[in-house]
């Protein structure tokens, strides 16, 4: 039987830390507070942001969440950010994606000042990701690797297998497990003969946004195994990887619900706090 990495002891762990750093702050009269960006009304955005809101109450960040319509002008959007980048009550902002399609995303992203860039998106975080050199890390990818850390996976010199190449969470993870001296595989939609290389896998991550799609088959007994997807299936959130067929062969596995998802939050919240401590 698997350990279970349960995101929400560890997230509940971490947060307890961090609400001694929000006071710690505030003793030093230093403000701490989180800009949300929501454009348009897209249901699991809304659901994200108000998470975002309620994590932000818990620690006693202040937090504000401004809502523009679906048809926003990119200059608008950009205008907001600049006027948010300016504002010193303000350590972090953060632009809730997806944006609608008409908006340019990366532009938008481009425009958050790095030290202000809470998730960790802006061009100068993730080329420092990459060139090993410390700024934001983005807020997933960062939640995985503690999460493995802090159920004692070991990772150097493992093999790590990471299916899916986005910029929001399959690369910048490799990018982590790759400092962390793990030798790492990137897999991805036109990735040959996939479960060959799932087998490899001591630490598997798995971001691709298929229900159920990582079967028992498909994984190394005792490997440490990661569920990064949220897909709606009949009303109810399934995770990318088959539970029921997983957790007898893995040696640690994540859940979803209450995975890597809680995680993340508790990331977003270190890393505004950071952002405040750095000023
Ligand atoms: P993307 O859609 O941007 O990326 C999905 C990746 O999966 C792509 O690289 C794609 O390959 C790859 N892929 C698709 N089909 C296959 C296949 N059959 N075999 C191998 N690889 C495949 O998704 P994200 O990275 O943004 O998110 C991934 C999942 O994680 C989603 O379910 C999302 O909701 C969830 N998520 C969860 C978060 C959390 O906090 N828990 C945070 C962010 C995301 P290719 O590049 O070739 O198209």
């Amino acid at each position: 039987m698997a350990i279970l990495m349960d995101g929400k002891i560890l997230s509940a762990e971490r947060m307890a830390q961090l609400r001694q750093r929000v006071d710690a702050l505030k003793a030093a009269g230093k403000p701490v507070g989180l800009a949300v960006i929501l454009v348009g009304d897209d249901p699991a955005s809304q659901v994200y942001v108000r998470n975002k809101g309620k994590a932000c109450e818990e620690l006693g960040i202040e937090s504000e969440t401004l809502r523009l319509p679906a048809d926003t002008a990119q200059a608008d959007l950009e205008a907001l950010i600049e006027r948010l980048n300016g504002d010193s009550r303000i350590s972090g902002i953060l632009v809730q994606l997806p944006l609608p399609r008409h908006l340019d995303e990366a532009a938008a992203l481009r425009k958050i000042i790095p030290e202000k860039d809470v998730d960790g998106f802006h061009i100068e975080n993730a080329g420092k990701l990459f060139t090993g050199q410390t700024g934001v890390v983005a807020c997933t990818p960062k939640g995985i690797l503690h999460m493995l850390k802090a159920s004692g996976v070991p990772l150097s010199g493992r093999e790590a297998v990471v299916i899916g190449r986005s910029n929001i969470v399959g690369k910048p993870v490799a990018m982590l497990l790759l400092n962390e001296n793990c030798t790492v595989t990137l897999c991805h939609s036109r990735t040959q003969d996939l479960a060959a290389h799932t087998r490899r896998a001591d630490i598997l991550v798995a971001a691709v946004g298929k229900p159920r799609f990582i079967t028992g088959d498909m994984v190394k007994p005792g490997a440490a195994v990661v569920d990064v997807g949220i897909n709606r299936v009949d009303g109810k959130v399934v995770g990318d990887v088959d539970f029921a067929s997983v957790e007898p062969v893995a040696g640690w596995i994540s859940p979803v619900p209450g995975g890597v998802g809680k995680m993340t939050i508790c990331m977003l919240m270190e890393n505004t706090i950071e952002a405040a401590e750095r000023r």
